[in-house]
């Protein structure tokens, strides 16, 4: 083995905006320059080791008399001199897939806005069902946003159902509540809940909103007690079809932000994955949730937002099924 100071090549600074299927197919299909692409999108200021976050890393390569071809992509720390490649720490972490087929299923999750089954990523990386699967899965995992800060100004909170087949009478019990937090300046958070009560309602709150916040809701009256300690509590009243009302300082309340967010998500429940299962909702909800925080950037620049998210995650198949 040969070391290699990382930086002394050159490297191109990438621009997101670049970014798509045709320049994904055309210049990083292969494997190298995949790995180089997803190393510029994690470690946008250089490579870091993920042991130690020393930033003086060596690359690692085979000497040119060497028979073995080595592992592509590698890295060692001259701090701790530990070896890594730009999977490790993250969600890609022991997966055989190629990179390049990462980076395709990263942007094609990334930029549709009502999602895609796994049969149709199976179809469209030439991968089985089953990995499609799981990639789809990890990726959704990962995006995963907890480092958002608490929203706050004017947010509405509103919840829906969603799933369970069958017999109309025993439905609601099948289905699975979904709440959706979202702020008028453009940030939400979507939780699953096991049933709408006031202790599940409390904690969403407490995770998501911030008691400066205006709170928008519906006339359902387990939201009054969990919003007492809040700026404002202000409620339309669903029942007396009364949709949005102005306020006396001018400000609307309504929650239609939130179920605009509803049908999009159900558009993927009910249009790409048909069924989904109630201990799966919170990552399908985690991408819906993902694609709206990032509603206002380019497609590519999306992708990069979330390669800043791979970091530290970890989902293993035995904990996906
Ligand atoms: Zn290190």
């Amino acid at each position: 083995m040969q070391l290699w100071r990382y930086g002394s090549r050159m490297k191109k600074k990438l621009n997101p905006d670049e970014l798509n299927l045709i320049t994904l197919a055309a210049q990083y299909s292969d494997e190298g320059k995949a790995l180089s692409l997803l190393e510029s999108l994690r470690w946008p200021n250089g490579v870091m080791c993920p042991h130690c976050n020393h930033n003086e890393v060596y690359s690692l390569k085979p000497k040119r008399t060497s028979k073995s071809p080595g592992r592509m992509g590698l890295y060692c720390c001259a701090a701790c001199r530990k070896q890594f490649t730009v999977k490790v720490g993250t969600v890609f972490e022991g997966s055989h897939i190629p990179v390049s087929k990462w980076l395709m299923a990263m942007f094609i999750i990334c930029s549709s806005k009502k999602s895609v089954s796994a049969h149709q990523l199976h179809r469209m990386l030439d991968i089985t069902y089953k990995t499609a699967w799981f990639m789809a899965h990890r990726i959704r995992f990962a995006m995963d946003d907890d480092t958002q800060p608490m929203l706050s100004g004017t947010v509405e909170v509103d919840e829906t159902f969603i799933g369970g087949k069958g017999d109309v009478r025993t439905m609601s019990l099948r289905k699975t509540p979904v709440v959706a937090l979202i702020s008028r300046k453009g940030k939400m958070k979507a939780r699953v809940v096991s049933n709408v009560t006031q202790k599940n309602i409390g904690q969403c709150l407490n995770e998501c909103v911030s008691k400066e916040a205006v709170v928008n809701t519906d006339d359902l009256p387990t939201y009054d007690k969990p919003l007492k300690d809040y700026k404002r509590h202000d409620v339309v009243n669903h029942s007396a079809k009364e949709y949005a009302r102005r306020n006396p300082d001018g400000s609307i309340a309504h929650v239609n932000s939130a179920e605009s967010f509803f049908s999009l998500l159900k558009r993927g429940v009910y249009g790409a994955w048909h069924h989904i299962s109630r201990e799966h909702l919170p990552k399908y909800a985690n991408e819906f949730a993902f694609r709206w925080n990032h509603n206002k950037v380019t497609d590519g620049e999306r992708m990069a937002k979330f390669a800043g998210l791979i970091e530290g995650k970890r989902l293993t198949y035995r904990q996906a099924v």
